[in-house]
């Protein structure tokens, strides 16, 4: 179980799906494509670690990642894969290679990314910082050609529709966009649905302003920690008002 160090000088961008068979030419393939395709910063070098079964990886978790043993063993529950800054952790207890796999490593490689753009973990909203990581990973499936975001959004429109927060029209951002808020909201209303809710929202959001102002907010974190003010200063409105429009715009969608 050693540790791979990826340099990306090395990086190309792979011909096709079939060369990405193993977590270290997937990384690679998937870093390249972020990179090269979405301008978007990977660091000089970074380590991937992959364990063999969920205990393993919980205790990676905690001895690699120096996670708290409390937070290892939460997160090894329902997580398969972990992007800390500079470091991916994956729990490799089964042997498929396919499309939800490459979705999973594209997922972390773009929190990778977000972290080297604020220069440091869990800045940001929460909810943009998962969704922003699936939109990632569903253009770089789109890139390999195995799936296209547009399908991804129907069937995420499709899936939220009855969801709580959104029947109930209470997206609630404030607690959302906190770590502890979404990881309660994705125990209690499920995963699919939550994830599927953040990334509608970031897709909104990177549609209406592009995706350089999404890299800019996260950015802006490197002077600022005030959450509020970069949102409002990224995207031109008061975080609350945003919420506003995209419930509008979420409710009209999965009509
Ligand atoms: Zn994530």
């Amino acid at each position: 179980m050693l540790p791979i160090a990826i340099d990306p000088s090395a990086f190309t961008v792979p011909a096709n799906v079939q060369q990405l068979t193993t977590h270290e030419s997937a990384v690679r393939g998937v870093a390249s494509i972020v990179a090269s395709e979405f301008g978007l910063p990977v660091p000089a070098k970074f380590t991937v670690y992959v364990y063999g079964s969920r205990r393993v990886f919980e205790q990676g978790l905690i001895e690699d990642a120096r996670l708290s043993p409390a937070r290892a063993a939460e997160l090894s529950e329902f997580a398969i894969g972990v992007g800390k800054r500079r470091q991916l952790l994956f729990n490799d207890d089964n042997e498929r290679r396919g499309r939800e796999w490459l979705r999973l490593i594209a997922h972390e490689v773009a929190h990778v990314s977000q972290f080297e753009l604020a220069e440091g973990e869990g800045r940001g909203e929460q909810w943009l910082a998962e969704g922003m990581a699936e939109w990632i990973a569903f253009r770089v499936l789109e890139r390999l050609e195995i799936d296209t975001l547009a399908r991804r959004r129907t069937l995420a429109q499709a899936g939220i529709r009855n969801h709580a927060s959104v029947v109930a029209a209470r997206l609630d951002l404030a607690s959302f966009g906190t770590s502890r808020g979404f990881t309660t909201r994705h125990l209690k209303e499920g995963s699919l649905p939550t994830y599927q809710l953040a990334f509608l929202m970031s897709d909104y959001l990177i549609t209406r302003n592009g995706l350089t102002a999404v890299a800019d907010y996260f950015r802006s974190f490197r002077t600022s920690r005030d959450r509020q003010k970069n949102f409002e200063r990224a995207f031109g409105q008061k975080l609350e008002a945003f919420e506003h429009e995209v419930q509008a715009h979420l409710r009209s969608a999965v009509r």
